[in-house]
């Protein structure tokens, strides 16, 4: 992604819109709004560094699936599958992702308890009446289908091979913000520093530049640093940046076939990569919580001391693994209850928040960025009613409790 083009200057001092944030949810709103007849406004994107590199955006794992324990969630993949089915083909390639644009190797979800096992059946019930292809494994389906897995301690599984699998989320966010600029949206490399208000109104935002910009509506996006951006108005929010590990590892002798997207019990998951090697993700050995937004470190042994037992044990195969290419990301992760916050401030009308994905944000972008754009030109969602998501449900303390969070 060529980052030199982005001035830092803006061309106007007064914006319609104006996005801060210019990775997955600014770019998925900036396109909605470019491509709606109904709008004639100005945007503007505010992207402190263009090059994602520090993004949630850039560390994703790219996948996407209809397993969730909230119906709105369900919707949301399954829009999500339905853009990139419609649009894939234009995204830049991603050599991990080649045609067609989502690769079906499914999640699978591994229970080795009867609790969980009754967790996965009521969310398989849930997912199914939304239209999901969710279906139920028991221990011995789950071997004759991957009779690489050792299976010994697994009671169940669920498995959805439609729509659900891997695709090219970063290609997408780089075609969205150049269909966005050549649609006339307006990206610079700057940072917001300051939000005044007018009463209850966002009046202005302070570049880091030094320059002053009045705005129309002002929209968050701002991923791991939501909350930063958020206390500019002197609005809190329960988003923290959560570190994850990301590797890639190959073997010896490849697996005869796709590794879907398998959850381990132990929180380890690990799915086929390119053709040949393999990706394989955790949250931290220790406890779980808030890192710096700029501390991108390797805290611990990851790999050695969580990653490689696990692996070996669940597929034997895998014992000859070796690293081949490894990062660290953040998640943008909702305290709250662990979902996005899509919609206004339910005081200052003319902020509106994109935030808070928690993990899944890659495959929540078309959607939540499809009801941003449509709040800001309508008032009101059209094609997907996202208001369960609102910020309201924060000041009324009504979590909408995601657990399927990985
Ligand atoms: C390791 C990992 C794996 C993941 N895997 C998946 C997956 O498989 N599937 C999935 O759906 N999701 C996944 N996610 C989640 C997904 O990547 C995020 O939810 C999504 O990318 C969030 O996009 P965003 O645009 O909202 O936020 P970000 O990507 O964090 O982007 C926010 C942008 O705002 C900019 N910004 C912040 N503050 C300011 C400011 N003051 N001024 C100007 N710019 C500012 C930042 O520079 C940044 O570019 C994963 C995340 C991680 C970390």
């Amino acid at each position: 992604m060529s980052t030199s083009d982005f001035h830092t200057t803006p061309l106007r001092s007064h914006y319609d819109v104006v996005i801060v944030g210019g990775a997955t949810s600014g770019s998925s709103i900036a396109w909605y709004l470019s491509i709606n007849p109904d709008f004639k406004g100005s945007v503007l994107v505010v992207e402190r560094d263009p090059s994602l590199q520090f993004s949630a955006t850039k560390a994703s794992n790219n996948c996407i699936r209809q397993q969730f324990a909230t119906a709105i969630n369900v919707q949301i993949a399954q829009y999500a599958a339905d853009f990139v089915k419609h649009f894939g083909a234009e995204f830049p390639p991603d050599e991990c992702v080649p045609n067609p644009p989502i690769r079906n190797f499914g999640y699978l979800y591994l229970s080795n308890s009867s609790k969980f096992t009754e967790v996965l059946k009521v969310d398989q019930t849930l997912q199914a009446s939304c239209g999901a292809g969710t279906q139920m494994l028991s221990m011995s389906d789950i071997k004759a289908k991957y009779p690489f897995f050792y299976t010994d301690d697994i009671d169940s599984g669920s498995l959805n091979l439609v729509d659900e699998g891997a695709f090219n989320a970063f290609g997408m966010v780089q075609w969205l913000r150049c269909a966005a600029r050549d649609n006339g949206v307006e990206y610079i490399r700057n940072e917001v520093i300051g939000v005044s208000l007018d009463g209850s109104k966002v009046r202005s935002i302070k570049l880091q530049s030094g320059g002053q910009i009045t705005v129309g509506t002002l929209v968050n996006a701002a991923g791991t640093r939501a909350a930063m951006v958020s206390r500019l108005a002197g609005i809190d929010l329960p988003i923290e940046a959560r570190r994850r590990y990301t590797y890639i590892f190959s073997i010896d002798e490849p697996l005869p076939q796709d590794l879907p997207l398998t959850i381990d019990p132990t929180g380890v998951h690990l799915r086929s990569y390119g053709a040949k090697d393999y990706l394989v993700g955790c949250p931290p050995i220790g406890p779980d919580t808030a890192v710096d937004v700029n501390d991108f470190s390797f805290a611990e042994d990851a790999w050695g001391e969580k990653i490689l037992p696990v692996i070996t044990r669940r597929v034997p195969q895998f014992a000859s693994a070796r690293v081949t290419n490894s990062w660290i990301g953040h998640y943008e992760f909702n305290t709250f209850d662990h979902n996005a916050i899509v919609g206004p401030h339910n005081e200052i009308s003319n902020l509106l928040f994109c935030v808070g994905f928690s993990g899944h944000g890659s495959q929540q972008a078309p959607a939540c960025g499809r009801g941003v754009a449509e709040l800001i030109i309508y008032g009101k969602f059209q094609t997907l009613d996202l208001s369960v998501l609102s910020y309201k449900r924060i000041m009324q303390n009504r979590p909408l409790m995601e657990r399927a969070v990985i």
